[in-house]
């Protein structure tokens, strides 16, 4: 899961002394620093900035995971010998799942923090604020927090059969539930309603929250909900989706990343339905 551990306590300014070995997420071009031992993956631990020769240029501290401080890092230069750049979506399922977890997290602040150096309003350098997670700019006063887009996701059924659809970005084969980014003004399920209208032309009824998950590329807040049909003929927009049909379990097509929101849905469905 890319959602923050239970067991992470966020905070903003590093505690005053330490001396104990410390987590270090570092990125660059959105990828985690790591090494291979024993072939799984490890992230760098010391207590200071292991890297004497390779300054960062970019720091955060995040708050501790079992008590550990964590911190995040950006870097623009190739690695140390020994040490890689990997994508999260590869380390999933190799790296420990809460470090996955607050490697998420520190993404997408590193990001958030590169993209608001300046005042949005007036153009001012920010500055980072000691007490909340925000950048404030001393001109105009505006404050930036950090940025999440809400996303619903909707598995809808119909008697003993689910509706899955085609994306262009989709692997080829792969089929997955419906989801759309939540616009300005909706409720979570006025999105749904349109989302489905506008992608494959149905009706659907009795929306029932599922469960929620952090989708870190870049800033996503994934909301899961199930759905029945409630009316209407598949016809799809041929844009957002290229085809969309009634699947029965044992007829499943490719189905998404086992990290996904997407693919839990359907393996909910699938587990109480063969
Ligand atoms: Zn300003």
């Amino acid at each position: 899961m890319l959602s923050l551990p239970n067991e992470f306590q966020p905070a903003i300014l590093p505690p005053a002394a330490v001396e104990q070995p410390v987590w270090w997420f570092v990125f660059a071009n959105g990828q985690l620093l790591v090494r291979s031992v024993d072939e799984k993956p490890e992230l760098p631990l010391a207590s200071g900035w292991p890297f004497a020769k390779w300054p960062p240029v970019r720091r955060l501290y995040l708050g501790t995971l079992h008590g550990r401080p964590c911190h995040a890092a950006e870097v623009t230069t190739t690695p140390p010998p020994g040490w890689a750049f990997e994508n999260l979506r590869s380390l999933w399922a190799q790296l420990d799942e809460a470090l996955l977890g607050v490697a998420g997290h520190a993404l997408q602040l590193i990001e958030w923090d590169r993209n608001h150096q300046f005042c949005g309003q007036c153009g001012t350098p920010t500055e980072r604020r000691a007490e909340e997670r925000a950048r404030h700019c001393p001109a105009c006063q505006l404050t930036a927090y950090p940025r999440l887009s809400p996303v619903v996701m909707v598995r809808v059924t119909h008697e003993d059969r689910i509706l899955l659809a085609r994306a262009p970005r989709f692997a080829s084969g792969v089929y997955s539930v419906l989801a759309g980014f939540v616009e300005a003004g909706e409720t979570l399920e006025q999105t749904i309603h349109r989302e489905v209208a506008e992608e494959v032309g149905i009706k659907v009824s009795n929306l029932r929250y599922f469960a929620s998950q952090s989708w870190p590329f870049p800033h996503s807040l994934m909301m899961a909900f199930t759905a029945d049909y409630a009316g209407g003929q598949l016809q799809v927009d041929g844009r957002e989706i290229l085809d969309a049909r009634w699947f029965a379990s044992d007829e499943m097509p490719g189905l998404p990343s086992p990290m996904s929101m997407a693919w839990r849905l359907i393996q909910d469905y699938l587990t109480n339905h063969h």
